[in-house]
């Protein structure tokens, strides 16, 4: 795991060999420096050649060794790049696939670059908050021009090298090797030797290169404005820019030097830390503790999914666009036909917006098959159930799927309430059962919450990992509980925000508080559009099992009235049909004042304090529904039902909406220190008003608070 060194005739070759992207971790930079060293002292060697084993040349920084010593520790990148620039015999870099980040600038750094087509070249640092830290703002623009190179680091987005190499005037590439492209390497670099003993003059150096733009305060100021709008909550974008106007009539060490400084600056910031957070959470969460990462895999090729309606039609969806064959079943075949319609209804919409082509529609559709016999779907691999929400259903459809399905198939459910051990239960085989729960709606959102229950395979775990990263899902594995990791936490979420009313709050005020904050929508939008009866149900069930949990009665009210969301045309917003603008309802602040006025005249019967009714600040909205999510989220980590405190991140970053600057709510609630989250907890408990069970601190919460701790 570094670099490996040979020599072909003249020329010495340094192979990167960090699977799978020759990530620049320590062992690789001083594997390369090793090799440079090596190939200076030997006489013999006139030229050196840099590639990358395997499919990559180098996918930049080792995200191993994120914010560790390590990734900084000498040789660095910075050091490296000097010592490839500033060696006296021509150093090539030969590009075989991938050339991100660290490794473009590691390549950019070489005296030449010679490429093969079809390679991604990226510079993607401003996806974590950054900008390229070892010389990228600077030499990209040197060899691309300045709007190209903006271009790249602004957005961060891959450009294909046969893209970059036919821009008139790049010097970033050779012209493309066809052949095969160690052979033209090593013959090129011989080649480039030779004339340079032969003419003494100077190897070539990106550094020594000009930037250039005819209108760059014009340019420049253009390019911030764009950016100031794209970027709303966070500082790299602006930054990019900003350094990259450093490249354009400033020295080169001036511009690396500024570069540094905002490297600096940008890596203490809150949002790169939430972007790196999720960044690395997300990879986290594909692997689980106990489950070994070389599994042997069941192979899934054919789907089949029991319920044909809103969840069945989006869960299908999923396997259709990965060109998985699907067939739906149903108990009557007007179910089916409806939920065919639906799903080619919404493939007829993404075509109509240009989303996707009309051939894709039709390969699509053909994976597509129904039934309504379970001997047609006995050879499926993975089955997912999405049927009623009722036990009853659930075990006569288990049952079934036990007697039919062939052995080794995974049998999965949907299920966003009910126990996945009792449904594993009704079969002979609980090993195969496991919780897929897909959110709606289900062909688009990217969270799949993995049930695991307890008597879970170990390779059915891991092929379901496997699958969601096949439909392009973010899965986290949570265990059995009620309401799995997602909803267990909204639950004390909305309890706050219904609390929040009965206090003084309109719903639109909690909302506009929440969404400032940054979340995609506020909880009572959010009620609006799933369904406010949902919330219901479960609250009408919790009146039996938890008759001393406290509830505020407003949303109970509410249904009451009918008004469910944005399904029944009015919910805690009113709406105009066809639109979905949520217009406050003078009908449903006046049901929460009368409800105020209950509670009071029921204090007051009781002799207890009557609620007076203040001004709540939008600081005080926002954190009593945070911490609420956080102290539930600790409670959930101290049970095992999540696996670290990143997987709960995920799961709010990718299915609730919550505010990717701030990196999900365990890493918000580290970046506002844990003793001052319970110091604000202890300040809500205080309130007569508010339940003062409910904001004492999670055991783990309390514990890490004490110790000085984090969550992440
Ligand atoms: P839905 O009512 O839209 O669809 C259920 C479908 O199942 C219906 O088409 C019905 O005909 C069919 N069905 C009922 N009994 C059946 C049986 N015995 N065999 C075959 N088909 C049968 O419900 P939905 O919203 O799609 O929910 C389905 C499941 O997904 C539930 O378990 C629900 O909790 C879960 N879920 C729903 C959501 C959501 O937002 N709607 C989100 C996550 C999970």
């Amino acid at each position: 795991m570094g670099a490996k060194y040979e020599t072909r005739g003249k020329v010495a070759v340094i192979t990167l060999d960090n699977p799978p992207v020759n990530g620049l971790g320590f062992e690789t930079r001083t594997g390369i420096a090793a090799g440079i060293e090596r190939a200076l002292a030997d006489a013999a060697v006139v030229a050196i050649v840099l590639t990358g084993g395997g499919r990559a040349f180098s996918g930049g920084a080792d995200i191993k060794e994120f914010g560790s010593s390590k990734a900084i520790a000498e040789p660095n990148l910075l050091s490296l790049i000097r010592l490839l620039e500033d060696a006296p015999k021509p150093v090539v870099a030969a590009i075989n696939g991938v050339v991100m980040g660290g490794g473009l600038e590691l390549a950019l750094g070489c005296h030449y670059r010679l490429a093969v087509a079809g390679v991604d070249v990226a510079l993607p640092e401003v996806k974590i908050g950054l900008i390229p830290g070892a010389g990228g703002t600077q030499r990209l623009p040197r060899v691309l021009g300045v709007e190209t190179a903006l271009n790249m680091i602004v957005s961060g987005e891959p450009v294909k090298s046969e893209l970059l190499a036919s821009l008139p005037g790049q010097k970033l590439f050779e012209p493309l090797v066809a052949g095969d492209l160690m052979t033209a390497a090593c013959s090129f670099a011989e080649t480039k030797a030779a004339e340079h003993a032969g003419s003494g003059a100077p190897l070539p150096r990106v550094r020594d290169l000009k930037a250039r733009h005819d209108n760059a305060d014009a340019y420049f100021g253009f390019a911030r404005n764009m950016v100031k709008g794209m970027a709303k909550h966070f500082p790299a974008p602006a930054k990019c820019v900003d350094a990259v106007q450093a490249s354009v009539g400033n020295s080169f060490d001036d511009g690396m030097a500024l570069e540094r400084d905002i490297f600096i600056a940008l890596m203490m910031t809150p949002e790169s830390k939430a972007l790196r957070h999720a960044f690395i959470g997300e990879r986290a969460a594909a692997k689980i503790a106990d489950v070994p990462q070389d599994t042997p895999l069941r192979a899934i090729k054919k789907v089949a999914v029991i319920g044909a309606g809103t969840m069945g039609g989006g869960i299908s969806m999923n396997f259709l666009n990965a060109g998985i064959p699907v067939t739906m079943l149903e108990t009557k075949q007007d179910a089916l036909d409806r939920g065919v319609a639906t799903i080619r209804k919404n493939y007829e919409s993404q075509l109509k917006k240009g989303k996707l082509k009309a051939d894709k529609l039709d390969q699509r559709m053909g994976l597509l098959s129904t039934t309504l016999n379970y001997a047609d779907i006995a050879d499926a691999d993975l089955v997912i159930e999405a049927v009623f929400e009722e036990m009853g259903v659930k075990e006569q459809v288990f049952k079934q799927l036990d007697a039919v399905m062939k052995p080794g198939a995974i049998l999965a459910s949907n299920t966003s309430t009910l126990d996945v051990n009792r449904i594993a239960s009704f079969t002979q085989r609980p090993q195969d059962v496991v919780g897929m729960h897909f959110f709606s709606p289900a062909n688009v959102m990217k969270l799949l919450e993995v049930v695991r229950g307890a008597a879970t395979a170990k390779d059915v775990l891991a092929t379901v990992m496997r699958t969601a990263k096949t439909i392009r899902k973010t899965a986290v594995v949570s265990g059995v509980c009620d309401g799995f990791i997602g909803n267990r936490m909204i639950e004390q979420y909305s309890r706050q925000a219904g609390f929040l009313l009965e206090e003084g709050c309109t719903p639109a005020q909690v909302d506009k508080a929440v969404e400032k904050f940054g979340f995609a929508m506020g909880p009572f939008r959010m009620g609006d559009l799933a369904g406010n009866d949902i919330g219901w149900a479960i609250r009408k069930r919790r009146y039996q099992d938890k008759p001393g949990m406290r509830y505020s009665k407003t949303a109970d009210l509410l249904c009451e009235m009918g008004r469910y969301g944005q399904k029944t045309g009015a919910g805690w917003y009113d709406y105009v049909p066809d639109k979905r603008d949520a217009i406050p309802s003078a009908l449903v602040v006046q049901m929460i004042e009368d409800h105020r006025k209950t509670l009071a005249t029921a204090a007051r019967a009781g002799g207890e304090p009557v609620l007076a009714q203040r001004k709540i600040s939008d600081d005080e909205i926002v954190h009593r529904l945070v911490y609420a999510l956080v102290n539930e989220g600790a409670k959930i980590l101290e049970e095992g039902i999540a696996g670290k405190a990143s997987d709960i991140d995920m799961v709010y970053l990718t299915g609730y909406g919550f505010p990717l600057h701030r990196g999900g709510p365990m890493c918000y609630a580290d970046s506002q220190g844990l003793f001052n989250v319970v110091q604000t907890m202890k300040k809500f408990a205080a309130n007569p008003h508010d339940d003062a069970s409910f904001w004492q601190p999670a055991p783990l919460l309390a514990r890490l608070a004490a110790e000085g701790k984090s969550f992440t």
